[in-house]
């Protein structure tokens, strides 16, 4: 079995600094606001809310799938909180958000998958903060057409979905989720006329160069925009364990790769998370 290496110096952080974070920082305590930057502890935090981002997730804290990677809890979800809508958008309201991200957990259990309380958050956000672009970070819903549509109607600035990584992995490390089927979300979403959408994959699971630039041919091959490529750090020892930490000088590479093929934006680095400075992918 192999070992854990340990973490080369590149993934060593600083602790987030700044006027702006210190007030943020305090907002968020006072109103018990929730963040995926605090509760994921992102290492971008100061980076992020000094520029106005910060990402929020809907729909509760279990999911109803397991992916290998990631950190949310799987299980039998909450009932869904019709008021979530108004929280969220208070919470960007309070915190003077100006590029909102918003994703969720996945909602295999709901008929609509969730996608319902998705555009009503969408529409809450835009009534409270007229002046804050948003990004939602969406499920596959399975592909359905119908659910993908409630959120194409409201129009976010950017809509993005996560491939997470190459075809060969995607069964392990996102066990209910087809490569082909989000590559097909991600084709449907342009297809809709959204404005800029958006992909990220986690290097260090096993994957091999020629397969990650593969996945990026096959991104812009559906006309996505934007790609963010970070590198895995295992949230605990039941899940996948890092194989390989990626040098900074390969993730240079597949940055210049992606302009290359025609990204318009192309986020490459070890801390590089999907929502790491959202605000700039809306031009
Ligand atoms: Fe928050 Fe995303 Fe920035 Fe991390 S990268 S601080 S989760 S907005
Ligand atoms: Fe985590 Fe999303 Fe997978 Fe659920 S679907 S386990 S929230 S990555």
């Amino acid at each position: 079995k192999e070992k854990p290496k340990a973490k080369p110096k590149w993934l060593r952080v600083k602790l987030p600094t700044g006027k702006k974070y210190t007030e943020l920082r305090s907002l968020v305590d006072k109103y018990d606001l929730h963040t995926i930057c605090t509760s994921g502890s992102c290492p971008n935090m100061g980076e992020c809310w000094s520029e106005g981002t910060a990402t929020f997730m809907i729909l509760g804290n279990i999911c109803t799938r397991s992916c290998g990677f990631c950190g949310v809890k799987t299980g039998r979800p909450e009932t869904v909180d019709w008021d979530e809508p108004e929280k969220v958008a208070r919470s960007i309201k309070i915190m003077g958000i100006k590029h909102a991200v918003v994703t969720s957990v996945d909602r295999d259990d709901l008929k609509d998958m969730g996608s319902i309380i998705w555009a009503e958050t969408v529409k809450a956000i835009r009534r409270m903060n007229p002046e804050t672009t948003l990004e939602t970070l969406i499920p596959d819903f399975q592909g359905n057409e119908r659910n993908i549509d409630r959120i194409v109607e409201v129009m976010p600035e950017v809509v993005s979905h996560n491939m997470e990584t190459v075809r060969r992995l995607t069964r392990e490390v996102r066990i209910q989720a087809k490569y082909d089927r989000s590559l097909e979300v991600l084709r449907y979403l342009k297809q809709q006329g959204v404005n800029r959408t958006k992909s990220g994959i986690m290097l260090g699971l096993g994957e091999q160069e020629n397969e990650v630039i593969q996945t990026l041919h096959d991104l812009r091959a559906a006309d996505v925009d934007v790609v963010t490529i970070g590198q895995y750090l295992q949230p605990s020892k039941k899940h996948l364990p890092v194989k390989q930490f990626i040098t900074p000088d390969q993730f240079k590479k597949y940055e210049a790769i992606g302009l290359d093929l025609g990204f318009r934006h192309v986020e490459s680095s070890a801390l590089v998370r999907s929502s790491y400075k959202a605000h700039k992918h809306i031009d």
